[in-house]
């Protein structure tokens, strides 16, 4: 039988739903499902992961070394987990993208990117080609699975479960190679990109950082999250870790805002599996309105003050 251990993605306090995504993928794969989460302090994120409907067991690190999420750290502890374990599961976000592939080549194993469906405790799909051509994987059965789980095709895992804590001592010391500086982040106090219900993301016709203030003001009116095209991240309007886009973040939220983005193919890699579309662009022959559910043709530094009235 499968054996499946999940690695939690967190920020010390809160649980990212990244994880519930990845429980849904694990529970495909079928098997017992376990949790790792690595930090420092986490014992609300452990009782968050325990409580994750089909979570078998959550298995707490704690140690000083591992509170930032630094790989060369964290994969030690995956690796001396490993044994017993036939599926080792990350989010292909940020942390997990980096995480994951040090495991697989730690453990001499491949590593399988972006999981978005899954047909067999071997088989899976991939995207390739940012998404225009989808690849059936199957590997080998006598190596540890090692992947990443594409979060945006998932959907998260309800609450619900009862798993059981276990703590467990770190297997190694911390890594002098690497030290952790810090972390910026554009987004501040608002919703995750990756996992927000609502995303407003705005292009280079914003033509200024100033002028992005007005993205982020429709989004804290919609409780959203904030990503851009890369045009914009290239100007300087905004940090890069807001791209949305196959070299970007690939998002699926409920509801999709694309301010003064034209929609090159790029930028809809990221969005594909987004709800609702909304477009706002002053060229009504712009790509974008071909996904787009709806359409708002018009110059955005009128639409969008007037939409934010309108939404009082
Ligand atoms: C290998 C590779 C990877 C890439 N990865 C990404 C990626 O991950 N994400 C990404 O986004 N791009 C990516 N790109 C770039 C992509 O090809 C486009 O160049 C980029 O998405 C364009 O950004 P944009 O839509 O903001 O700008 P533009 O294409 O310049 O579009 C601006 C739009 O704003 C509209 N507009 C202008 N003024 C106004 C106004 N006042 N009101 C309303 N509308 C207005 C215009 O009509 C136009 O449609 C990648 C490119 C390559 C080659």
């Amino acid at each position: 039988m499968n054996k499946i251990l999940i690695i939690a993605e967190h920020d010390g306090k809160t649980l990212s739903p990244s994880t519930a995504k990845c429980v849904s993928c694990a529970a495909a794969f079928g098997g017992d499902i376990d949790i790792a989460v690595l930090g420092q302090g986490t014992g609300d994120v452990a009782a968050q992961a325990a409580s994750i409907a089909g979570v078998h067991a959550v298995i707490q690190i704690d140690a000083a070394h591992l509170e930032a999420p630094l790989s060369v750290n964290h994969a030690n502890e995956i690796v001396a987990l490993a044994s017993g374990y036939s599926h080792l599961l990350g989010p292909s976000s940020t942390y997990g993208k980096d995480l994951m592939p040090r495991v697989a080549a730690l453990l001499g194993a491949n590593q399988v990117s972006d999981i978005m469906e899954v047909m067999g405790p071997y088989q899976m799909k991939r995207p390739v080609y940012a998404g225009n051509a989808i690849v059936n994987v199957t590997a080998p059965e006598d190596v540890t699975l090692v992947g990443t789980v594409r979060v945006a095709s998932w959907p998260a895992a309800s609450e619900g479960g009862g798993a059981e804590i276990r703590q467990a001592e770190p297997a190694a010391g911390p890594c002098t190679d690497s030290a952790w500086i810090g972390l910026e982040s554009g987004g501040g106090e608002r919703p995750d990109l990756q996992t927000a219900g609502i995303v407003v993301s705005g292009g280079r016709a914003l033509g200024s950082k100033e002028n992005f203030e007005l993205i982020y003001a429709l989004a804290d009116q919609l409780g959203a999250g904030v990503g851009a095209s890369r045009a914009a991240v290239d100007a300087g309007y905004v940090p890069n870790d807001m791209q949305v886009g196959q070299t970007g973040k690939i998002i699926a939220p409920d509801v999709y805002f694309a301010i003064g983005i034209s929609g090159a193919i790029q930028h809809i890699t990221g969005i594909k599996d987004a709800g609702t579309i909304v477009a706002i662009n002053k060229d009504p022959d712009a790509p974008i309105f071909e996904i787009a559910d709806i359409g708002l043709v018009g110059d955005l530094f009128n639409i969008v003050p007037e939409l934010k009235s309108q939404l009082g």
